[in-house]
């Protein structure tokens, strides 16, 4: 089964470390992936651009729109057009990336002609700009780490001296090592017949070994 644009995009977001996505980290995400993005204007564009543009023969698609991608045997190219401000090209820059990860290659060379892919490439910038839990938490983390580990430690110690501590004040809160029935008046070492693999027998607590009511066993405690 064909994974869900959801998914692909969370995926594409983890690979490529986007905690928080700006323009510059879409470009370096698109460059990881092979792709050159190429910043253009309408009107006038530096001598290289206009070269490429030239050469590629895409002028026609340059007057047209906003951002695109271009794709054929030596090239692998988003164009971006410079005017546009830092959050349209984050969405342009999402969208393009979203036609390249869901493999819209049809062979035309500009990517962009279907309506069903269109709608698939809004559906992953969507996921891939949207804030999720499992981002949030892992920007939280790598914005704080040292505060985060030195948290857990101290709670760990924390932890520690508390089970410590019960522990002593249990131990204390009885007398001796001696184990009392259910219903018995005595008290006896921990083999005795009397109390041995009794699930009913219990520690004999100091309270009532101070209370009078136990005396030692005859059989296990004869002095
Ligand atoms: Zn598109
Ligand atoms: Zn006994």
């Amino acid at each position: 089964m064909q994974e869900s644009v959801q998914k692909t995009a969370e995926r594409f977001s983890l690979r490529h470390d986007l905690l928080e996505i700006s323009y510059p980290a879409l470009k370096k995400a698109a460059q990881n992936i092979g792709y050159t993005v190429i910043e253009f204007h309408h009107l006038y564009n530096e001598k290289q651009v206009e070269t490429v543009i030239c050469n590629l023969n895409i002028k026609e698609a340059i007057l047209a729109s906003r951002g695109f991608t271009y794709v054929n045997r030596d090239y692998r190219l988003i164009f971006i057009h410079e005017d546009l401000n830092e959050d349209e090209k984050v969405l342009v820059l999402s969208h393009e990336i979203g036609h390249i990860v869901c493999e819209h290659f049809s062979g035309d060379t500009i990517i962009g002609n279907d309506v069903r892919q269109e709608h698939e490439a809004n559906e992953f910038s969507h996921y891939l700009l949207k804030e999720t839990f499992t981002r949030k938490s892992r920007m939280f983390f790598k914005k704080h780490k040292k505060i985060v580990i030195i948290a857990v430690i101290l709670l760990l110690i924390i932890c520690a001296g508390l089970l410590i501590g019960w522990k002593i004040r249990k131990e204390e809160s009885y007398f001796g090592e001696y184990y009392i029935s259910a219903s018995g008046k005595k008290y006896h070492k921990k083999d005795c017949v009397f109390v041995k693999d009794k699930t009913t027998a219990q520690r004999l607590a100091q309270e009532d070994y101070e209370s009078g009511a136990y005396t030692p066993c005859k059989m296990c405690l004869p002095e």
